[in-house]
């Protein structure tokens, strides 16, 4: 653990709710991320308390999703979410319980959790509570559904395409019969939003297993039933040779995407419900990619894009051909570049109307380009009397 211990600063809050009557749990992502000795950033704490009783004990409260028995305490400066021992009870299209059922035990709020490894209790001694057997999956290594896994994927679909996500991010294994029912009910898959899809797809790339995930993505099926994700076997082992990990989310979806044609990506990135700015992110980067494959960086890239994105896709194109960035260079570069901005020309429109003997018009647009194109390819000095001389061979061509 490092310097701050969540559980430590939490205790307080989960003493206050028992010493109110109730009872008060660390559950979930916390309690596996404590066992597996993973960095924990925030905790999850449940409550047998009702959300108006948590409410009644806590002067500072936000209610982020009360109605599936949610409340944000505020204490010390920090938010907690809190939330309400419940069971689900029916679901009837795939994806989000037709009711949120309040319970008092624990031990039903544990049943109704994805996975076993995530359906651990801990109080504030650290003991943990674990009725379907999560220590032993976490020991072992193993991804497994709380219950019968075709029961647990027909109430959430979304749980499948989580199952490859905590794959990828624990390097863990899907248990035979989970992967069995994903590859079953993964048509599922369908009904989910795409937003949840993405929320999973974003963490299963960033996994230190990330080539694990996508390859339970291809095995259960689950690329039929999502949007436009170009994955093959054969391209994972080619990811595998890649040295990755200073890649951002992004520059993933970038490095997927890359085969695509143009229209096709941004058409893929659109039915994925990726923001405007990340779209425009990854397709630059692409675009970058194949300038790169064309010739090596010149001023005319590091000019148009800026140097941030240009070492951005220089990291894409040295991981995929298994290259060493060359940030240094791209420094260089920018460094050296004989202007930043067409404002940095020494002349200006009325040098150019008095040179040319003509009007003011759209000829003026194209002439300033020329003249900045030409300087960045070391054609032309950026000096008053070099661009003369070439101002008046522009109007002879
Ligand atoms: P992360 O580290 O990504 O936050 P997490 O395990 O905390 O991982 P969350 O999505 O934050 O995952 O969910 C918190 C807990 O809620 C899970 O550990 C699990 O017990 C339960 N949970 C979340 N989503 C589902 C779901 N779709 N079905 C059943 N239980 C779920
Ligand atoms: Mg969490």
């Amino acid at each position: 653990m490092s310097h701050s211990d969540p559980f430590k600063e939490a205790a307080p809050v989960l003493e206050k709710i028992q010493r109110g009557g109730y009872e008060a749990y660390f559950v979930g992502g916390c309690v596996r991320d404590y066992l597996l000795k993973r960095p924990v950033a925030d905790v999850d704490i449940a409550t047998s308390a009702t959300p108006q009783e948590i409410k009644a004990l806590f002067k500072n409260t936000v209610d982020v999703g009360i109605e599936h028995g949610t409340v944000m305490i505020i204490e010390h400066g920090k938010g907690y979410e809190i939330t309400t021992y419940r069971s689900e009870t029916l679901y009837s299209d795939f994806r989000r319980p037709d009711g949120v059922q309040f319970v008092r035990s624990l031990k039903e709020d544990l049943k109704r959790r994805d996975f076993t490894i995530n359906a651990m209790a801990m109080t504030v001694d650290y003991e943990v509570t674990d009725l379907y057997g999560g220590r032993h999956d976490l020991e072992n290594g193993l991804i497994r559904t709380v219950g019968a896994s075709e029961e647990r994927f027909s109430e959430d679909a979304l749980r499948m395409l989580r199952g490859a996500r905590f794959a990828s991010q624990l390097s863990f294994v899907i248990e035979e019969k989970t992967l069995g029912s994903m590859n079953e009910l993964s048509p599922l898959l369908q009904h989910i939003a795409v937003e949840r899809k993405r929320m999973e797809m974003d963490k299963l790339l960033m996994g230190k297993n990330w080539t694990t995930g996508l390859e339970y993505m291809v095995k259960a099926q689950f690329l039929p039933y999502l949007p436009h994700f170009p994955v093959t076997e054969e391209e994972i082992n080619d990811f595998r040779q890649m040295a990755v990990q200073h890649l951002s989310a992004n520059q993933r979806w970038a490095l997927i995407m890359l085969k695509l044609e143009q229209s096709e990506c941004e058409s893929a990135l659109k039915n994925w419900r990726l923001s405007k700015k990340r779209m425009n992110y990854i397709k630059d980067m692409i675009e970058l990619y194949y300038q790169r494959m064309n010739h090596y960086w010149s001023f005319m890239e590091v000019y148009a894009w800026g140097k941030e994105r240009v070492i951005q896709a220089d990291r894409l194109y040295a991981a995929v051909n298994q290259l060493q960035s060359d940030e240094q260079n791209i420094g260089k570069l920018w460094e050296a570049l004989p202007i930043y901005s067409q404002k940095d020309l020494v002349v200006n429109g009325k040098d150019l109307i008095a040179w040319s003997d003509r009007t003011a018009g759209p000829w003026m647009g194209s002439l300033f380009s020329d003249i900045e194109k030409a300087i960045l390819e070391g054609r032309l000095d950026n000096s008053k009397s070099e661009i003369k001389k070439w101002v008046k061979e522009w109007h002879q061509k």
